[in-house]
């Protein structure tokens, strides 16, 4: 019997300081016999990072009595303290996408202790441009067209020019004219599939006539800008690396016969946040230091 009311209160106590934890969110306390008012926070963590932003905080605080005072943090192990420099640093990444993390830093001059708390959010950040694709050899993609046809790459990844669209965003135009063949770059599953629309540039239907494949691994290759009713693929079909999806086109928001081709991390949303690195294991032409395709280059498939 003492037993379970030794639980229950256990129970009880830690519920209590639990509660106390939450009700405190944000403000101050201090350790048993100190005085947490003598200490102010004069610095507060901000409480939002994009996921591939480098979060970087230093605790900052006043003693009443001038005293100095040392931090102790409490982090999510994506976070490291820098105790030499007093700084708070990392990157949430994917994983960590639409969570809460709890900072907890304590000041203290070794008589009062305050205690400060931040719950940070991690929002969908930039994507980072400058990232390194990987060698085209272990690429699970190949170009979208024939072997042994070569085509100019009129826009590729994160151009500087603000004119040509796929600001901040991974993607890749090919200059294919009207008709050329156009090839599943992954096997997967149809999930998207539209080819209606004519071959005449309006932005307000974005790609046109398009295909969406989903891969095995979860992410999502766009196809877009098909010619009219040249799309051989429907939702639910398994298509194979390499398959025939469609013939090139001018449909949507296109300046001229191409395709664009661009793969996301996910089923939705697409933001251009969501877009991923890649390159082509089939691709004859220059790789820049990165590993991606150039623009302006031709790329030819072997
Ligand atoms: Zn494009």
């Amino acid at each position: 019997m003492d037993g379970v009311i030794w639980v229950m209160r256990y129970y009880f106590s830690f519920s209590l300081t639990l509660m106390i934890a939450l009700m405190s969110c944000g403000g101050d306390e201090g350790a048993p016999g100190s005085n947490p008012d003598n200490i102010t926070f004069i610095t507060q963590p901000s409480a939002q990072v994009g996921h591939t932003s480098v979060f970087s905080f230093q605790p900052q605080a006043t003693h009443k009595n001038g005293d100095a005072l040392t931090f102790k943090i409490e982090a999510p192990a994506w976070l490291n303290y820098d105790k030499s420099e007093n700084k708070v640093s990392g990157t949430p990444d994917w994983d960590r996408l639409n969570s809460s993390f709890r900072v907890k830093i304590m000041a203290t001059n070794g008589i009062d202790t305050a205690i400060q708390r931040t719950d940070i959010q991690v929002t969908l950040g930039e994507i980072v441009c400058g990232t390194n694709f990987g060698d085209p050899a272990d690429s699970e993609y190949i170009l979208p067209f024939e072997p042994r046809q070569t085509y100019k790459l009129q826009n590729g990844n994160c151009p500087t020019n603000p004119n040509w669209g796929h600001q901040r965003t991974f993607a890749y135009d090919f200059g294919t004219p009207m008709g050329t063949n156009i090839l599943a770059m992954r096997g997967g599953t149809v999930i998207a599939s539209i080819s209606h629309q004519p071959d005449v540039p309006d932005c307000s239907v974005g790609g046109g006539n398009i295909v969406f494949i989903q891969h095995s691994d979860g992410s999502v290759a766009f196809y877009g800008h098909f010619k009219q009713n040249s799309v051989m693929v429907e939702v639910g079909d398994r298509v194979n690396q390499g398959q025939l999806l469609a013939q090139s086109g001018n449909s949507g928001c296109s300046a001229g016969p191409h395709v664009h081709v661009q793969v996301y991390r996910q089923a939705g949303p697409y933001d251009r946040q969501y877009s991923l690195p890649i390159n082509f294991s089939n691709s004859d032409g220059p790789l820049n230091s990165q590993g991606s395709l150039v623009i302006g280059e031709n790329y030819t498939a072997l």
